[in-house]
């Protein structure tokens, strides 16, 4: 099956009945108020799994009363950050005791491998629930002297009701990296999940509520983005908004925030994050490490070093990747032999191959793949572009699928300049011995995380967040908290001064 689909007739796993269809809003699920629902997808096979409530602008709105009046009246935002830290300790815990369930869902439903999800998505955001509630109670303000005889001090107060809108690719680690910070420093909470991916978000909310998070506290509401979203975005009572998916949509919310009470908001965007591999590179290493740069998570991930760049051993990594790419397993995600699932959706699969038809249209020579696999489901070969120019659509639109535009450079100047060669700026990697050779690239390209010799090694510790047009704020790490903070300044005069 090495580079081949699987025809499905094998059963790897029982995959247990869905449970959770309708809206999560005040700690109830409810049907949506216009009685709509959309399909919920198996990209293994195109078919439907289940029908979801469809929530529209109405849904959002009640979701954000709830959370307003959670926010505004209830226990959340007022209990102590230790006791916040236990309750999303216990979350923790149960989404840990419901690890199979929760990776089938995401597996069934957004093409994830089964064997990934449960040692990254869902062990994953019982971490990033942990490192959050373990700082729910280190809020700190600072103490102020100052003149005229005031002294004041600082509170670091909840930012209040947070709009939550994230993508399919990690429908488990997206929803959170946001919830997680927003719910530790006392923020309410609106979800709203992909559309290709509405599953395991429900069966979150349910945890939540057994958790101990009070009523109105955590609310999920399924929908599209120009009817859901957009009503998030533009609603007069949340008080921020934290954002991932593209740069076009990230646009749109940061309009409708303006154009509305002029919330804060978060943009994770897209990404074209380049790969430098010098030539004193061992060449298994960077092989392996291009490779899986981009074929991971079947090329469905922001950070992709979808452009690879090589100098005097660009043969030799040639050959190595051709033989991973012939090594490489698509297939049944749920089958543990395989490496490479199907793409979420008919959409997104689509559009990687309509980019891969431009890159051979444009001239660019296709080493590897480029077709699509079985006869039903969203299947795709990992597939190598060589000759690759940097005005060829390949080399300048993010794909976010398995595809990979190899291309050389000559001095390590020049590799900088066409790392730098883009409108986005979110990720970018080096391979190179050479001390020198890495500190100067990594302080010289513009991208929120630069990997030396590594690449999406992520660190809940570590920020992580774009530059340019791949956005700005951060997820993860402490600076992530601070964005669902706010600081209020308390003054007052002292026996002496001359406001007495
Ligand atoms: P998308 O921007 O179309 O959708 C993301 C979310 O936004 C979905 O929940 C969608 O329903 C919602 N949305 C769509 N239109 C909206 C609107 N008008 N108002 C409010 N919300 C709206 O993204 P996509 O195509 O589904 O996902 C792929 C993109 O996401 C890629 O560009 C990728 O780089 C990006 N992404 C970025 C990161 C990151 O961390 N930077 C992570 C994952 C995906």
């Amino acid at each position: 099956m090495a580079n081949g689909s699987s025809d499905h007739s094998e059963s790897f796993v029982k995959i247990p009945p869905i449970k959770f269809t309708k809206l999560f809003i005040n700690g109830k699920f409810v049907d949506s108020i216009s009685g709509k629902t959309f399909e919920a997808v198996d990209p293994r096979t195109g078919e439907v799994i289940t029908r979801v409530s469809e929530g529209d602008g109405e849904d959002i709105d009640l979701a954000v009363k709830a959370a307003r009046h959670a926010f505004d009246h209830g226990p959340w935002p007022r209990m102590s950050g230790y006791e916040r830290g236990r309750i999303l300790m216990k979350f923790a815990d149960l989404i840990e005791e419901n690890m199979e369930e929760l990776a089938a869902l995401d597996t069934i439903n957004g093409g994830k491998l089964f064997s990934l999800c449960k040692v990254l998505d869902i062990p994953g955001a019982a971490r990033i629930l942990r490192y959050y509630a373990g700082a729910a109670d280190k809020i700190h303000g600072t103490v102020l002297k100052l003149s005229k005889g005031l002294q004041g001090y600082t509170l670091r107060e909840p930012i209040g009701v947070v709009g939550s809108i994230i993508p399919w690719n990690f429908p488990t680690i997206m929803f959170f990296m946001k919830a997680g910070p927003a719910l530790a420093a006392g923020c309410t909470m609106v979800v709203k999940p992909a559309e290709q991916t509405p599953l395991s978000a429900l069966y979150y909310a349910y945890l939540a509520k057994l958790a101990g998070i009070p009523d109105g506290v955590l609310n999920v509401v399924n929908g599209y983005g120009e009817t859901a979203g957009a009503a998030i975005s533009s609603h007069m009572d949340i008080d921020k908004v934290s954002f991932t998916g593209s740069t076009e949509v990230g646009r749109k919310i940061m309009t409708a925030a303006a154009g509305s009470n002029l919330k804060p908001v978060s943009l994770e965007l897209g990404g074209k994050s380049p790969l430098l591999i010098f030539d004193d590179a061992d060449i298994d290493h960077a092989a392996d490490i291009a490779f899986k740069g981009i074929f991971f998570n079947k090329g469905e991930i922001c950070v992709a070093s979808s452009r690879v760049y090589s100098k005097g051993i660009y043969e030799k990594i040639v050959k190595k990747l051709v033989e991973k790419s012939n090594a490489w397993v698509v297939g049944d995600p749920f089958d543990p032999r395989v490496h490479q699932g199907p793409q979420t959706d008919k959409k997104q699969f689509e559009k990687i191959l309509t980019y891969i038809e431009h890159g051979k249209r444009e001239g660019a020579t296709l080493l590897t793949g480029g077709k699509h696999l079985g006869k039903k489901g969203y299947y795709i070969e990992p597939t190598i572009f060589t000759d690759v120019e940097e005005d060829m659509i390949i080399a300048k639109e993010e794909i976010f699928g398995p595809v990979m535009s190899l291309m050389k450079f000559e001095t390590m100047e020049e590799a900088i300049k066409r790392a730098n060669t883009t409108t986005y700026g979110l990720a970018a990697g080096v391979i190179t011995k050479n001390l020198n050779v890495a500190n100067t690239v990594s302080r010289s390209i513009r991208a929120g995380v630069i990997w030396i010799n590594c690449y999406t090694a992520f660190d809940l510790d570590c920020p992580y967040g774009g530059y340019k047009m791949s956005g700005f704020g951060r997820d993860y790490g402490l600076d992530a908290l601070n964005q669902y903070l706010q600081i209020k300044s308390i003054v007052t005069p002292i026996h002496d001064s001359p406001w007495h």
